[in-house]
């Protein structure tokens, strides 16, 4: 029997609360919850500064999954920061955008989720705004919560799904709604990507690789959240794991 793909996922520093707790790294349960019952054997990965080390997890991995979290620093698409630029976590960039070249550069399957989408845009060579108003202030409301107190599952903009795409063929094409909890999105569209996603208001939600050998798909929403509601939620991480597991039958025997 072939063994359950391993399938990285990232973490975010939580900065030492004195006399409380050190430095740390974390992440959602949810995501590794996810993930597990659509056949990953989560493995989650400290933001390491040895680049040697990182490479070696990185190696053993089956696919890397890139999970939601705080807006990446401008300085990773040479833009100066803006007021409007959120809490950033440089070492998370690092690390991310480090997987995501090394998994393109030899068709490792990757899965990128709401901040995932925009590492991944980015770590292919693309640009964010750093602040939704920044583009238009009669965009949508993108970080949207209708709801007290705040559900991460409450559907509130739909996306246009293009047909032909592998998000398309996985979710069906046309309208679906979604939850949106994000203020920043993808400017310029990088190149080797193509859009297989859009809000009603011209928004990147999704982009995928031109590559149909090779699984990488991103989407601006959280479909992790919606997975019980949602059966095309689900299934997009069953894609995932399946196109992960079929990289480890490819490749060469561990
Ligand atoms: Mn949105």
């Amino acid at each position: 029997m072939t063994p359950r793909p391993i399938i990285g996922i990232t973490t975010q520093t939580l900065d030492a609360i004195p006399g409380e707790l050190p430095r740390c790294w974390v992440m959602s349960q949810r995501y590794v919850d996810v993930l597990t019952a659509a056949g990953a054997i989560p493995w989650v990965i400290p933001l390491t500064h040895d680049m040697a080390t990182l490479r070696e997890v990185y190696e053993r991995l089956d696919g890397v999954f890139l999970p939601g979290g705080v807006d990446m620093d401008p300085d990773q698409y040479s833009e100066s920061r803006l007021p409007v630029c959120g809490v950033t976590d440089p070492d998370r960039d690092r690390v991310e955008v480090a997987l995501v070249r090394w998994a393109m550069e030899e068709q490792k399957p990757v899965l990128a989720v709401c901040r995932g989408v925009q590492v991944l845009n980015v770590a292919a060579g693309g640009t964010l705004y750093q602040d939704l108003a920044e583009w238009c202030e009669a965009a949508i409301k993108h970080d949207y919560w209708p709801n007290e107190p705040r559900q991460r599952q409450d559907l509130v903009h739909d996306v246009f799904i293009e047909p032909q795409t592998v998000l398309a063929s996985i979710m069906g094409a046309g309208a679906t709604t979604v939850n949106s909890m994000h203020h920043q999105g993808i400017k310029k569209l990088a190149p080797g990507l193509v859009v297989n996603a859009r809000a009603p208001d011209g928004l990147i939600e999704g982009v995928e690789g031109r590559d149909d050998e090779s699984f990488l798909l991103g989407v601006q929403w959280h479909p992790e959240e919606l997975v019980e509601s949602i059966s095309t939620a689900r299934r997009l991480f069953e894609a995932f794991i399946a196109s992960a597991s079929s990289h480890q039958i490819d490749a060469v025997p561990r």
